[in-house]
């Protein structure tokens, strides 16, 4: 059978798979990153992990993985394969591409960020299966994006495309990791719900999922934090339809774990805010924290039908 490797790299946790050309999963295996042990050994783990995976392969299907993609966090240099930065894992300028062909003997590798391999999973087989044009919005600790066109991503001229959680709505507001004032990713993003739900009730253990919950029940407290976050992120998403008019908007991350509660009132405050936009399909995530794993070996896969026609 023929496959390849699909690595996701995340802060915490490494998920991994070998993928058929049809993109579906033959084998899967999970390692923590190890990051407490410092960069290097990070890198080595990937490495070990990686060549683990081709002979799980060898043993499993006979033949060696034909090729590799493997989605990193931080700033990717996709074109040379290196791992720009990652405050997160702590490198920089890393040849990730050039360290795992060597480790693997030489098949093509592909480098990703995790959050385009992500949407462009959830583009392809996921919740944007078909459509040509979409935005992809993960609402995790920050909030990040992916811009679907074609059946890729549009990583933009410096690879920083689709960095829609930096988009200032709220001019003058909560102070944001990257030095901007009211990014939307301070105010909509599952921990600034945390945040905000935590000053509220005076109890700082309380979280996005509880607050969700007291929506649900009614809790008129919750209901403001909610709409706010929920108001932002239409905003957000509003500017993002009048530049890129997708034709469907594709939300996940922790915050979208909330379903309908999340999901109707934001599909109203998108409405309510439209101009002459289309109104864009608002539609949860379906490939959950498989997303970045799967889209990884869909660039794999994507590499050696590029080799093909070349
Ligand atoms: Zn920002």
């Amino acid at each position: 059978m023929k496959h390849v490797i699909a690595l996701d790299v995340g802060g915490t946790g490494m998920k991994a798979a070998l993928v058929a050309q049809d993109g579906s999963v033959l084998y899967e295996a999970r390692r923590p990153t190890g990051r407490e042990h410092g960069t290097d050994a990070v890198v080595a783990t990937i490495l070990d992990f990686a060549a683990d995976l081709a002979q799980e392969g060898r043993t499993r299907f006979g033949a060696a993985p034909l090729a590799a993609g493997v989605a990193v966090p931080g700033t990717i240099d996709e074109r040379n394969g290196i791992a720009v930065f990652s405050a997160n894992l702590g490198w920089r300028d890393l040849p990730m591409r050039k360290l795992l062909g060597e480790r693997l003997g030489n098949i093509p590798v592909a480098l990703g960020h995790d959050v385009r391999s992500g949407g462009l999973a959830e583009g392809r087989i996921g919740a944007g299966r078909g459509v040509d044009r979409f935005l992809f919005i993960a609402l995790g600790t920050g909030i990040a994006g992916a811009i679907g066109i074609h059946g890729g991503i549009e990583a933009g001229a410096h690879g920083y495309g689709g960095e829609i959680g930096h988009v200032v709505v709220r001019p003058g507001g909560p102070q944001c990791g990257c030095g901007a004032r009211g990014c939307l990713e301070t105010l909509a993003s599952a921990s600034a719900v945390s945040r905000a739900w935590a000053e509220a009730t005076g109890d700082p253990d309380a979280d996005a999922a509880a607050c969700a919950l007291a929506v649900e029940s009614g809790d008129p407290a919750a209901l403001v934090v909610w709409q706010n976050a929920v108001d932002a992120l239409a905003d957000g998403i509003v500017l993002a339809q009048s530049l890129l008019d997708p034709s469907t908007v594709i939300v996940g991350g922790g915050l979208a774990e909330a379903g309908d509660t999340l999901f109707t009132p934001l599909r109203a405050a998108v409405t309510e805010r439209l101009t002459f936009q289309m109104p864009p399909k608002v539609v949860p995530a379906m490939l959950k924290d498989t997303a970045a794993s799967l889209g990884a070996g869909l660039l794999a896969w994507d590499l050696l039908s590029m080799e093909v026609t070349a």
